[in-house]
Order: structure tokens, then sequence, then C-alpha cells
């Protein structure tokens, strides 16, 4: 069984963050790592592995990103993911969701007969949660998104899938794209065994060329849809307080939220 598992490399959200001048996000000047929600994907490729016992699995982590986001590929391999694959291509900087999920595809494709893709439910910087179900329509196959639960059981897989009025179970024949949330259960920290033989696994890289993607279809220039403005969030002032004066701290209080339209 061969698991693609999508991880992105993303600022980190604790780290100051910053836009470049054309309002794409600064990916190579700031702290970045795997994407904290793609973490869960990666969990549940492995736990997916280790449950088929006697099968031969393999989880290969696939990466678009620049040089730096080498680094979501290692932090997978480290955590149990067998294989790497970084697309790495100059021409991408800037792609929207519709030109990321083309090299997806693209490199999907060229690893071969995937039987499962499984992605986290966003990723934690542009948050459109479009590209697995964008990887489905390219690839041709079903999709079951925003699983709290996965269950397979040979081609079968089973997911919970958790509303706000309603739970729903969904289920799937392999080969299908699987988009997994952060209640899916804690994703492992890599082992110091772990983090030693990701050393010795590979990495493979691919350009735009590798994959058969023209680099005029992907980029800032062909995205269809535009971030006009970025400004950096005001920073936090000093909270009010209501003093309550023999009584009077409740209509002040009311005041006070009615005056910032909360009530
Ligand atoms: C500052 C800023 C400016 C932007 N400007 C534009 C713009 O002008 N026009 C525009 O259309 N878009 C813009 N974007 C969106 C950006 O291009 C998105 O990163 C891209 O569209 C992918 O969507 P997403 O990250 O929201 O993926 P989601 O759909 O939220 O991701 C879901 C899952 O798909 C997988 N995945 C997504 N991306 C990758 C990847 N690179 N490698 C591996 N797996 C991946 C992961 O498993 C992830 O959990 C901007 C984003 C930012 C932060």
């Amino acid at each position: 069984m061969n698991i693609v598992v999508c991880v992105k490399y993303v600022p980190d959200a604790t780290a100051d963050r910053q836009f470049e001048s054309d309002n794409t996000v600064d990916r190579v000047g700031v702290d970045g790592l795997l994407s904290e929600l793609d973490e869960y994907a990666v969990e549940q490729s492995l736990q997916i592995k280790e449950k088929r016992e006697g099968e031969e699995v393999t989880v290969t982590a696939l990466c678009v990103g620049p040089a730096e986001a080498e680094a979501a590929v290692r932090k997978s391999l480290q955590m149990g993911a067998d294989a790497g694959v970084h697309v790495i291509d100059d021409a991408i900087a800037g792609s929207d969701a519709i030109a990321t999920s083309l090299v997806l595809a693209k490199a999907i494709e060229k690893i071969g007969q995937p039987d499962l893709i499984v992605c986290g439910m966003a990723s934690t910087d542009a948050g459109m949660s479009v590209v697995p179900a964008m990887l489905a329509e390219r690839l041709g196959l079903p999709q079951v998104t925003f699983a709290s639960v996965v269950e397979t059981q040979g081609d079968q897989v089973r997911i919970k899938r958790d509303g706000d009025t309603a739970t729903e179970v969904v289920g799937g024949t392999l080969p299908l794209v699987l988009s997994v949330t952060d209640q899916t259960g804690e994703a492992r920290y890599p082992s110091f065994k772990g983090i030693m033989a990701a050393k010795k696994k590979t990495v493979d890289t691919y350009s735009l060329g590798d994959l058969g993607v023209d680099a005029g279809s992907v980029g800032l220039s062909v995205a269809w849809t535009e971030v006009a403005e970025t400004s950096a969030r005001p920073p936090r002032t000093a909270g009010e307080i209501v003093t309550d004066e023999s009584g009077s701290g409740a209509a002040a209080l009311a005041e006070f939220l009615a005056a910032k339209k909360f009530i």
C-alpha cells in the first residue's frame, strides 16, 4: 500500500511573521516548520501503516516549497515516514491553491500508484482548506475530508466527520484522498531513534521540469485571486477597567458592551 502524505512548510505562528512587498508571505526570511495541522496527517498515515501488520505499506511525505521547506519533509521522516519528496522550483513562489494542487498532483503521479493521499484539514498560514478537494479532482479520485476518526480495512475507508449539528460517517473505497482534523489524536514526537533513522532516509527533489509542469501555469502572475493588501495587526492596547462604585458596575459594563456593539 502506498500512502502519500502532503506536508506544508509554514511560518512559525509563534515567530514574527512578515509579508513580502507583493503581499505574499515571507517563507524564507522567517522561522518555519511543518504545519502543526499536517502533523496529524503524518500521525494518521503512520497509524494506518502500523495497523496493517504483515502488509507492505510505504508512507511518503510530499512537500511543495522553497529550499527551507525540506525541514517539513525531514520532520515527517523523523516521525516515521519512509521516504520524502520535495518539489522545489523558483517559478512556484506565490502560487495559489489551484497551482499548488497542480504541482502536488503531478508529484503524486510521479511517485506512482498511490492508494491513499492524506492531507491536513488546512494549512496554518493560508488556511484555505481547498487543496485536498482540488487534488481529488485533479487525480480523478474520491475524497473523504475533515475526518475526526479514521478507520481502514482492506480497500475500505470509513471516517467520522463532525459538523455543528451532526456527526456523519462517510465511507469510500481506495484509492482516495483523505483529510484529517486535529481531533484525530495527538501527533507523536520524533524519538531519538526516529531522528537517527531519518538521517538515512532519502528525500527526492523534483523541479517543475521533472514533473512536466509548464512554469507559466504556476506562480503569482497566474494566480486566480490576489491578496490586495496586508497590514500588521495593531499592537494590543491596555484594557478598560470598569470600577463598581456603589452598584453602578453592571450598568457601566452594559454601556461598554453596547458601545462596542457586543450587545
Ligand atoms: C500572505 C499570503 C498571500 C497569499 N496570496 C495569495 C494570492 O495573491 N492569491 C492566491 O490565490 N493565494 C494566495 N495565498 C494562498 C497561498 O497561495 C496558499 O498557500 C495556497 O493557495 C495553498 O492553499 P492553503 O495553504 O490554504 O492550503 P489548504 O487547502 O488550507 O491546505 C490543506 C492541506 O493541503 C496540503 N498542502 C497545501 N499546500 C501544500 C504544500 N505547499 N505542500 C504540501 N502540502 C500542501 C496540506 O496537507 C494541507 O494541510 C496567499 C497566502 C498567504 C499566506
